[in-house]
């Protein structure tokens, strides 16, 4: 893991303390829907406020083209003031006269939040000239939104070259829980990657064949994987063009050791859709007109079996489509399987990516897991085996 300063190593009294977090949260009607984002950004706040610092918080908020008040951070800096049962003092501009005043009027364990930095052209650009309006503002800089990492922006990346530069607490924890499931992780590792398709995680997939010792493929996806060994997979969700694609990657593994290992049945229904009546076939036997909708129970014991001995589990992405009622029965046991075999001390888990959490929230199982990342697209990136720019500036 590349080494990083984090908050031990900065004395905050009296400083202001600029902190890149995640405020991209769920809204309807102006309101905070869920708030897992704000309430993981609490224990680096207090930490700054409790020992004398003075918080200025930097986040993006949607995707404004320009000012747009309707991606204003204003509620969520609301919202985020009831979490922490404290003012949080609000600015409407991230750089210029608003937030320099905002910043100057601020004193030792106060909270700031200015607003949407995407409210500037430069904020995506990593523009140096609005990356020095920033540094103005702050004395260190603290990022703690690893969930943006993976683009290199002023405030998540070219910030951390004007300024001392340290991770958050959740930046830390987040980069701690990923090092131990595939950086120095104890051996043996399985992945288990489910989810729609094959060609949005070839990269994963490439990296993870040369990393783990058992793949573990499941959902929409395994069925490109089975078409490519010769199974008929009907009417479900392939990708026929990535045949070759597929065969390459189990190339790959065999010559790593990596085993993959593959639906042996699903469930078969006739309809996309809830409590579709269904039917459990073995690959060998697929009907022509039916979808795999989820893994089968043959599938499901193998599973069981693979991950019996592993030592870390890495997941990404859903072995079904388990948003229908019926076909979750493949992920809600795989995910209540690994959350037991954490809870027995026996295994260290480590999950992320969108569809994730959804799977695992609806399971029960997220706060059983060793580790379950927010992060989307960072989240895949670093599965991917790829450096992330917000992290990489951080290093030490
Ligand atoms: P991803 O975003 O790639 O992780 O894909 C997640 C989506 O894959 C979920 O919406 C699932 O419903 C869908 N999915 C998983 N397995 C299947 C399947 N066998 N057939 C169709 N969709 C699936």
């Amino acid at each position: 893991m590349t080494a990083f300063k984090t908050l031990d190593d900065l004395d905050p009294r009296g400083k202001r303390v600029l902190v890149r977090v995640d405020l991209n949260v769920p809204m309807e009607n102006g309101h905070v829907t869920d708030s897992t984002r704000i309430e993981r950004i609490i224990p680096t706040i207090k930490d700054l406020t409790e020992r004398g610092g003075k918080v200025i918080l930097l986040a993006h908020f949607g995707r404004p083209k320009g000012r747009d008040l309707k991606e204003s951070l204003k509620p969520v800096a609301a919202a985020l003031a009831h979490e922490l049962k404290k003012h949080v003092a609000f600015a409407d501009d991230c750089i210029g006269e608003p937030a320099e005043k905002a910043v100057a009027a601020l004193k030792d364990g106060e909270v700031l939040c200015l607003e949407n930095t995407r409210f500037h052209a430069g904020e995506e650009k990593n523009d140096p000239a609005f990356v020095s309006e920033l540094a103005k503002l702050g004395d260190a800089y603290v990022n703690d939104a690893f969930s943006a990492a993976h683009r290199a922006h002023a405030t998540t990346e070219g910030l951390a070259h004007k300024l001392p530069a340290f991770a958050g607490r959740t930046m830390q924890a987040e980069l701690e829980a990923l090092d131990k499931a595939l950086g120095k992780p104890k051996k043996p590792v399985i992945a288990i990657v489910g989810g729609a398709k094959v060609s949005t995680k070839l990269d994963l997939l490439g990296n993870l064949v040369s990393k783990v010792d058992g793949l573990v493929i499941g959902g929409g996806m395994a069925n490109t994987f089975l078409n490519a060994q010769g199974h008929n997979v009907g009417k479900s969700l392939c990708e026929k063009d990535l045949a070759e694609t597929a065969r390459d990657i189990m190339r790959k593994a065999e010559a790593a050791r990596c085993a993959i290992i593959l639906p042996v049945d699903g469930a078969v229904a006739y309809h996309f859709q809830a409590n579709a009546p269904f039917q459990n076939f073995g690959v060998e036997a697929m009907p022509h007109d039916g979808m795999i909708l989820d893994v089968g129970p043959h599938s499901v014991e193998r599973i069981k079996a693979a991950i019996h001995d592993a030592a870390t589990i890495v997941w990404n992405g859903p072995l079904g489509a388990f948003e229908l009622a019926g076909f979750d029965k493949g992920t809600v046991e795989i995910a209540r399987e690994v959350a037991a075999r954490t809870k027995a001390g026996k295994t260290i888990s480590v999950a992320g990516g969108g569809d994730t959490v959804a799977a695992l929230n609806h399971a029960g199982v997220t706060h059983d897991f060793s580790y379950v990342s927010t992060a989307g697209g960072a989240f895949l990136e670093w599965m991917e085996g790829k450096v992330l720019p917000g992290v990489a500036a951080l290093s030490v």
